[in-house]
């Protein structure tokens, strides 16, 4: 494929990280916000960590809306992942193109709108809809 130019690529990984450090103060807030001394314990590490242990260190955690950022923040990293070996807008399913418009809109999008409309409809009973 690679239909992505390095402007692209660019301007992609620049919304990426921002999305990165906009889930790790959400994260950090929510978990300073609780009232359990490990979950702010947990909190001062998420600063420095790097993003795939945050990721481990939130698995274990219970903690409302938790799940959620960190299964973002998880894709994310795949998205930065991808991006890096030059996979990135390529369909994780059917290698199609994800296509510019849907990247703009989820970078971090692993799937093109058809396989992801189709898992969706899949999961749709185990899990809300992401990306
Ligand atoms: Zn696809």
């Amino acid at each position: 494929m690679g239909a992505l130019s390095e402007k692209q690529k660019q301007h992609l990984e620049q919304k990426l990280r921002t999305r990165l450090a906009t889930l790790r103060d959400e994260i950090r807030e929510a978990l300073l916000a609780s009232t359990e001394a490990r979950h702010r314990e947990i909190a001062g590490m998420v600063h420095d960590a790097a993003d795939e242990s945050v990721a481990d260190l939130l698995a274990d955690i219970n903690l409302k809306g938790m799940d959620r950022d960190a299964r973002e923040l998880a894709d994310v990293n795949a998205a930065l992942d991808r991006l890096a070996r030059g996979t990135l807008g390529v369909c994780r399913d059917c290698g199609g193109d994800i296509g510019l418009p849907r990247l703009e809109a989820q970078p971090a999008a692993a799937r093109c709108i058809e396989c992801e409309t189709r898992r969706e409809k899949q999961y749709a009973h185990e899990r809300g809809p992401t990306l």
